[in-house]
């Protein structure tokens, strides 16, 4: 997979808009799933939300301004964000102002890895709810930590009648770049962009990683996972003062 690189430093805002900056130098069209192929060079520029819609919101205003346009993947079983939730909810219409595309993050495993028609009919159910909370079509969905088997058994252009970010089809056509674990396999993102060797990318970035200061990927989780927290605290001091406020009993 090629050599490691521990780049803390690349993770920052100010890199992130760097790296959309270094590929509209470099002559890239940022497109979508729905467009492709379009051109000779482009790049499919995606995030899958895994742990923080405020973090993947950021990124959304940052893209606004860069006048570029994502594809958002909502996960439905995420245990630091809930897509249900007003807060939340009212982060991904804000993304989806911004002009960006969302699309399903589909969790195998949470069903035990369904397979046939039993995971169409999975993909499809879940696309027509997030569709339903956002009153937006859902027409994409990239799989969340496939294993190697589920990859291999869903390589087709659709599944469950959405467009399957993992198919072939994207694989074969162009080089891909992902952030996972917050590191870089092989060169960094703005390096990549910079030369321009390759025209067609995949590039696949998860917002959670991306911060105003440089730390540690695990630090980076962790201010997402304590910043929910607090939230919840407040929020449930805020209902108990206002139910003691109508009451007359004290504790
Ligand atoms: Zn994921």
């Amino acid at each position: 997979m090629g050599t490691i690189n521990l780049r803390y430093e690349d993770f920052t805002l100010d890199s992130y808009r760097a790296c959309i900056r270094a590929a509209k130098n470099a002559g890239y069209t940022f497109i979508s799933y729905e467009t492709f192929p379009r051109g000779e060079q482009f790049v499919l520029w995606r995030h899958d939300i895994d742990v923080s819609v405020h973090r993947a919101a950021k990124l959304a205003r940052i893209e606004r301004e860069e006048d570029i346009t994502a594809t958002y993947f909502i996960w439905l079983h995420a245990y630091t964000y809930h897509f249900w939730e007003r807060k939340i909810t009212d982060l991904i219409l804000q993304i989806l102002e911004c002009g960006h595309t969302i699309g399903l993050h589909f969790d195998c495993e949470y069903y035990h890895n369904p397979t046939g028609d039993n995971i169409d009919d999975l993909i499809a159910e879940e696309a027509r709810i997030l569709a339903g909370v956002l009153q937006t079509k859902i027409q994409v969905v990239s799989l969340h930590n496939p294993s190697r088997q589920m990859l291999q058994n869903h390589k087709s252009e659709r599944i469950g009648g959405l467009i399957n970010a993992y198919s072939n089809y994207f694989f074969s056509e162009c080089k891909y770049i992902s952030d996972s674990n917050g590191l870089w396999r092989g060169d960094p993102l703005l390096d990549i962009l910079r030369e321009g060797q390759y025209p067609r990318l995949q590039v696949l970035t998860h917002p959670v990683w991306w911060t105003e200061e440089p730390s540690l990927p695990l630090q980076r989780v962790i201010q997402c996972i304590e910043g929910r927290a607090q939230q919840n605290q407040s929020d449930y001091e805020e209902l108990r003062n206002r139910i003691l406020g109508h009451t007359s009993i004290e504790n």
